[in-house]
């Protein structure tokens, strides 16, 4: 006889949901600048139009295009996010190279599980908010490198997919001074919206089943 655990997708919303609040109360509000990418943009948004070499199948990075801030897709910027996310401290480590030394900014950041975010996504910091809830003084622009998602799995089911995930963290690196997505400014992003829409697959329609329902048993 087998035991098989049913998935409960309402423990795993749960969490999700309680992550959430913990980086809206601990967390500071920042931009996620969620980009194109040529694993999932390919085909679908067009080509930017000022800097895409359509023989070499490339752009010219040197170009600095502020059209799609260096992803060679038109816009450049998938989506703009406002979000909670906690940051680690600089570790000022010093780095050595021919070209001599120095102290990169290099942290890392925690997210909610949503949105969608991976490796070459920006993120920005604000130093100060007006009143009426707009940015006031920004602070670094920071470049994600790989994006971790955290999943909790539960019940006997294929893991590690979008209705495990519960939160995401990165590495994150700050950019210099002339790096061409800095020309983006906030201005009216606004908070992204955790509906039943956007969410937790199952959230809405799922009915909390008794404890006892959850276990099927086979035989
Ligand atoms: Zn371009």
């Amino acid at each position: 006889m087998a035991i098989i655990r049913v998935p409960r997708q309402h423990s795993v919303n749960k969490v999700a949901q309680q992550i959430l609040d913990a980086l809206r109360t601990q967390g500071e509000p920042c931009y996620v600048l969620h980009m194109y990418h040529v694993s999932i943009d390919e085909g679908i948004q067009p080509r930017c139009h000022v800097c895409y070499d359509s023989i070499y199948k490339g752009s010219d990075s040197t170009l600095n295009c502020s059209n799609c801030y260096g992803t060679a897709f038109e816009g450049g910027i998938k989506g703009v996010y406002r979000v909670f996310g906690i940051f680690t401290d600089n570790t000022n480590e010093e780095k050595r190279s021919k070209k001599g030394e120095w102290t990169p900014d290099d942290r890392s950041v925690q997210l909610p599980y949503l949105p969608d975010l991976m490796t070459h996504d920006y993120v920005v910091r604000v130093e100060t908010w007006v009143e009426n809830d707009s940015p006031d003084i920004l602070g670094g622009y920071y470049r994600m490198g790989t994006v971790k998602e955290l999943s909790l799995r539960d019940g006997s089911r294929y893991g590690k997919t979008t209705q495990d995930r519960i939160s995401s963290s990165a590495p994150i690196s700050l950019l210099p001074a002339n790096h061409i997505i800095r020309s983006w400014v906030p201005e009216n992003a606004l908070e992204f919206e955790y509906d039943d829409s956007t969410i937790l697959p199952s959230l809405a329609n799922e009915n909390l089943a008794h404890p006892l329902e959850d276990i099927e048993v086979i035989q």
